[in-house]
């Protein structure tokens, strides 16, 4: 059978794959510390989950509205507009998660051989999304610069010509935890108004946060109308399972996105957007509870790392930390799977061979397991 080459170009996720290999061993009885997927290891919030169960029991079990039920699309705008964005419900797209939203905006916005330019490392669905769109995209490293983008706007400069479509920024960043400082923000956004770019800003993290000022890139002056603000549900309101996110972004945007979605989809669960509306609503407590967490296990990971003379940049957001690793960073982490029973995500995936990227959205139990697994089985 022939396959298209706009397919077979890429690979799977590797996240994904990872996180697959360790349940198949699981389900061989072996106790794997599982720290590759992003997958926050708190239970959705119980007044969500009722939520979704009233809609259900209400009878919300039919189509909905392509874009997204009123009320949500209402929700969520008010949420932007109170973040200092200037947007309406006719500006939202409500999509089944966050990665539906970035694949319908990659669609509508690459053709053909235009530029795609990624920040490095970089979440590994961006690449594949872009090449699906038919783009070759190009990357400027931050890893150099401590991951930080701000110390990288020369290296974006080369990198974003008028040739360029896209420029997709990830703040706080998966899988290096790094915060985007207001300067770098406006350095993208001197760019893209420059050189004419849209950019896609993957705000999925913004909650996840542990101190620095969160910036979003819609809100610069000359930035709304070229900004495609990405967000979700998954990570902030631990609901990865629920497929719920959302695209905010000029009207001529939506109505381009919005034809794909009505094409492929047709539009998020009816009743999980009820929950949704829900999460948007009545979880401040529960969400400042998780990142907490998360929070006093970044600080407990990284002393762990030290404690065996590994010292990496402070991840100011997120729950991801990227450790430095063999340069053959894959085989390291097949290794310390096959061997140590620790799972971790190659930084190749993210174009930053030489790391491993771990999720720390697990219990401090699980994460003292795993580092003293891989200190034992000589990993560190
Ligand atoms: N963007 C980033 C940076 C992510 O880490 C994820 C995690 N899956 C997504 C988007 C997509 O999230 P979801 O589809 O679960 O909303
Ligand atoms: N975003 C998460 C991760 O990077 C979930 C898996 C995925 O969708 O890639 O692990």
């Amino acid at each position: 059978m022939r396959f298209a080459d706009r397919v077979t170009r890429v690979e799977p996720s590797a996240t994904l794959a990872v996180s697959n290999l360790a349940s198949e061993l699981e389900a061989d009885g072996v106790d794997v510390v599982d720290l590759s997927v992003g997958e926050p290891d708190f239970d959705t919030p119980e007044n969500v989950k009722q939520a979704g169960k009233d809609a259900l029991d209400a009878g919300e079990t039919k189509y909905a509205p392509s874009n997204g039920i009123p009320r949500l699309r209402e929700e969520v705008a008010a949420k932007l507009r109170s973040d200092g964005l200037d947007y309406e419900a006719g500006n939202v797209v409500v999509t089944p998660g966050a990665k539906q939203a970035l694949f319908e905006s990659f669609q509508a916005l690459v053709d053909e051989g235009d530029g795609v330019t990624l920040l490095d490392p970089a979440w590994v669905s961006y690449e594949a999304m872009a090449k699906m769109a038919g783009a070759d995209p190009s990357r400027v490293d931050l890893a150099p610069h401590d991951f930080q983008l701000e110390p990288a706007l020369d290296d974006l400069a080369d990198a974003v010509t008028d040739d360029t479509a896209v420029l997709v920024v990830n703040s706080p960043s998966n899988p290096t935890g790094a915060v985007y400082s207001r300067a770098a923000m406006e350095g993208v956004r001197d760019l893209a108004v420059e050189h004419d770019v849209t950019v896609i800003s993957d705000e999925i993290y913004q909650h996840i946060n542990y101190g620095p000022e969160h910036v979003s890139l819609a809100s610069l002056d000359g930035m709304f109308e070229r900004t495609v603000t990405i967000n979700g549900f998954s990570k902030a309101y631990s609901m990865t399972g629920w497929r719920l996110g959302y695209l905010a972004a000029p009207e001529n945007v939506v109505s381009q996105v919005g034809k794909v979605q009505s094409h492929s989809v047709s539009s998020a669960a009816t009743f999980v957007q009820h929950a949704g509306v829900e999460a948007m609503t009545n979880t401040d407590d529960a969400v400042d509870e998780m990142v907490e967490a998360f929070e006093e296990r970044r600080d407990f990971l990284l002393e762990l790392f030290a404690d065996h003379g590994i010292d990496m940049p402070t991840p100011e957001g997120a729950f991801y930390a990227m450790i430095p690793v063999e340069e053959d960073d894959e085989q390291w982490c097949q290794n310390a799977l096959k061997e140590a029973h620790v799972a971790t995500v190659p930084g190749s995936a993210f174009g930053a061979p030489g790391y491993a990227r771990l999720s720390y959205a697990a219990s401090k139990e699980r994460l003292e397991e795993g580092v003293e697994r891989l200190a034992d089985a000589g990993f560190l």
